[in-house]
Formats: structure tokens, C-alpha cells, sequence
């Protein structure tokens, strides 16, 4: 099959990615193995190429994977071939630690990132347990459905640890694939929302989405935000996010890595008068198996820029450029 492949770390300007023949991979006892349709490009791709994160090598990124069942494993019984499933950032989690055990599996010390620790969707073909795989809601196309599974799904838990409450204000800095995926799900839930962007192109999806107010990041809005999502990769996001959230309210931060450091901060200006910061690491199952079903019922309609799977690293190079407009996904066969 072909596969993109990542032997060693180098900015994406390189194109590190190397499209390649590779056997097709095996399900073991209880995987399925699912022929792709379309894989989603995330960020965090972007920090595993560029060495902020450590994937094992060589590795197939991807974690945001669309296909059709087309193998079981001797003990796979929960779908049957011709299913269609997603697979997300969850590719596996100990089940047996008492994060695990308390429905945080999301922060097991054995938790295995897709397209990291494992091998991903950048192919033609993956496998993954059975229990890490999720029915995809009828109408949504393969290629829409794909961000819904990282960008939709760790936004929508994003959103949730917010703690955003009725009748208050949400901010979000930077608009792309999660943020222009979250701004519909808080838009049905009736909350106003304040985009901080820089890019114009950004402003304008996120007022066609219903956005109350936009601005550039370090634009003053006309009112504080009760709570705000930080999707940017920038460590001085967190200070300007600070400056503008109200007295008592939570920023989240929905990325794994900034680019570069947090600045020293004024504890008095910045993080007094009762404001939290809370990250977001990762993701649990129930987080994509309550998602998706919401999203089919709002429903979420994500902007998606397709590429081939030889465009991936082109795709990638575009996404750190702030140059895509909602999602990029690849389109694979
Ligand atoms: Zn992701
Ligand atoms: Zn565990």
C-alpha cells in the first residue's frame, strides 16, 4: 500500500514526509483493519514532524481517519466488513489505571497517540483495536466526517472543560480547523462568541459562522469573555487571552505544544481575582462517542480543504502557514 512516512524530525519546509510502498498492515486478535478514505491534517502532526513530540519511527501520522472495515482479527466482533468507522488521537489506553478507571483515559501513562505511537492514517491502510474505533453518522461525507475526529471532537471537550455557562461570553484565539468546528457547536448551545484571529480570510468564515465580534489577536473586544479557548501556537496567546478574560473565568488551552515559550507574566494584572488556566490533554472515548451524534444533530458543517495523499506534506506547509481555511484533509483513493 501507500503510506506517508516519517523517518526523522525536520521543519515540514523540507518535506519530510516520504510517500512510500508499505506492506499492508495485519489486525491482531481484536484490531479491524480499515482501507481509508480520507484522514484529517492536524497541528499536531506538525509538532511530531518538527520534534515537539516524540512519535516512534518510522511512523504513518494521522489521526483523524475515515474508512470501511474490509478485515477482522480472530476476536474482532463489533463491526462487520463494509462498516464504516473513524478512528481519533485514542488509538489505546491501558484500561486498568485509575485514570483509566475513572473515565480519564486520556491521561493513562500508557496512553498511545494514532499516528504516533502508532501508526496512522497517511495510507491506504490502518488497524486499530475495535474498542478505539466509532460508527460515523450517515450524513456526514468521508471527508467531512475526518476533522470531526480530532478537530471536532478535542474541541468539543475544549469546550466542555471551559465551563461556560448560559447568557456568557466565549473567546476564541485562532480559527482554524477546531475553532471553526467549536464556534457551531457554542453557537447552537447560545452562547456569545468573540473571535481573536490574524487572519482576515479567518474573520470572515468565523462571521459567516456567526461569530458576535472578531478581531485580531491583540484587538480589545467590547466587553471581557467569561471563558476562552487558546488554539493558537503561540506562548503570548496566554498573557493577551488573560488580559481580556472577565474576574472568575477559565482559559483552556487546546494545544500539546506551543512553538515557542509562555512569556513571564504579572500575577496581579493577569491571574488574580479567581482565573483559571486549564490545558487539555488528549481525549477519551466518550468524548468522540458523545460528540459525533451532537454533531450530526446541530448539524456541524465543516469547511474542508482536500488534498491528495501525495499532497501531505504541502498540506502540512499550508496548515503551519495559517493558509487553510477550516480543516485539511486528504482524500485518499
Ligand atoms: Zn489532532
Ligand atoms: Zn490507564
Amino acid at each position: 500500500m501507500k503510506a506517508q512516512v516519517l523517518k526523522k524530525i525536520a521543519p515540514i519546509e523540507r518535506q519530510p514526509l516520504e510517500l512510500m510502498e508499505v506492506p499492508i498492515p495485519q489486525p491482531r486478535r481484536n484490531d479491524i483493519l480499515v482501507k481509508v478514505s480520507a484522514c484529517g491534517v492536524c497541528h499536531t502532526e506538525l509538532d511530531e514532524i518538527e520534534g515537539r513530540l516524540q512519535p516512534k519511527f518510522p511512523v504513518i501520522p494521522g489521526h483523524q481517519v475515515v474508512g470501511v472495515v474490509v478485515g477482522l482479527g480472530a476476536g474482532a466482533t463489533r463491526f462487520k466488513i463494509g462498516d464504516r468507522v473513524g478512528i481519533a488521537w485514542i488509538y489505546s489506553a491501558c484500561g486498568k489505571c485509575h485514570f483509566c478507571k475513572e473515565g480519564n483515559e486520556n491521561l493513562c501513562s500508557e496512553f498511545q497517540g494514532t499516528g504516533c505511537q502508532a501508526d496512522g492514517g497517511y495510507a491506504e491502510y490502518t488497524v486499530v483495536s475495535e474498542r478505539f474505533a466509532y460508527p460515523i453518522p450517515g450524513r456526514f461525507t468521508d471527508v467531512q466526517a475526518a476533522p470531526l475526529l480530532c478537530a471536532g471532537a478535542i474541541g468539543f471537550r475544549d469546550l466542555c472543560l471551559s465551563g461556560i455557562k448560559p447568557g456568557q461570553i466565549l473567546g476564541l484565539f485562532g480559527f482554524g480547523a477546531s475553532a471553526h468546528i467549536v464556534i457551531q457547536i457554542a453557537k447552537y448551545q447560545g452562547y456569545q462568541v468573540f473571535v481573536f484571529t490574524r487572519g482576515e480570510e479567518h474573520r470572515r468564515l468565523a462571521k459567516d459562522l456567526g461569530a458576535d465580534w472578531t478581531g485580531d489577536l491583540k484587538d480589545k473586544p467590547p466587553q471581557k469573555v467569561n471563558c476562552a479557548v487558546d488554539f493558537t501556537p503561540m506562548g503570548e496567546t496566554i498573557p493577551t487571552a488573560l488580559s481580556i478574560l472577565e474576574k472568575g473565568g477559565r482559559l483552556v488551552i487546546a494545544v500539546i505544544r506551543k512553538r515557542n515559550p509562555v512569556p513571564p507574566m504579572d500575577y496581579a494584572q493577569l491571574l488574580w481575582d479567581e482565573k483559571e488556566i486549564k490545558s487539555v490533554a488528549n481525549i477519551t472515548r466518550k468524548d468522540i462517542e458523545d460528540f459525533l451524534p451532537l454533531a450530526a444533530k446541530i448539524p456541524i458543517v465543516p469547511e474542508v480543504q482536500k488534498f491528495g495523499l501525495e499532497q501531505a506534506n504541502e498540506a502540512l506547509l499550508l496548515l503551519k502557514q495559517v493558509k487553510i481555511q477550516g480543516a485539511a484533509v486528504l482524500k485518499i483513493q
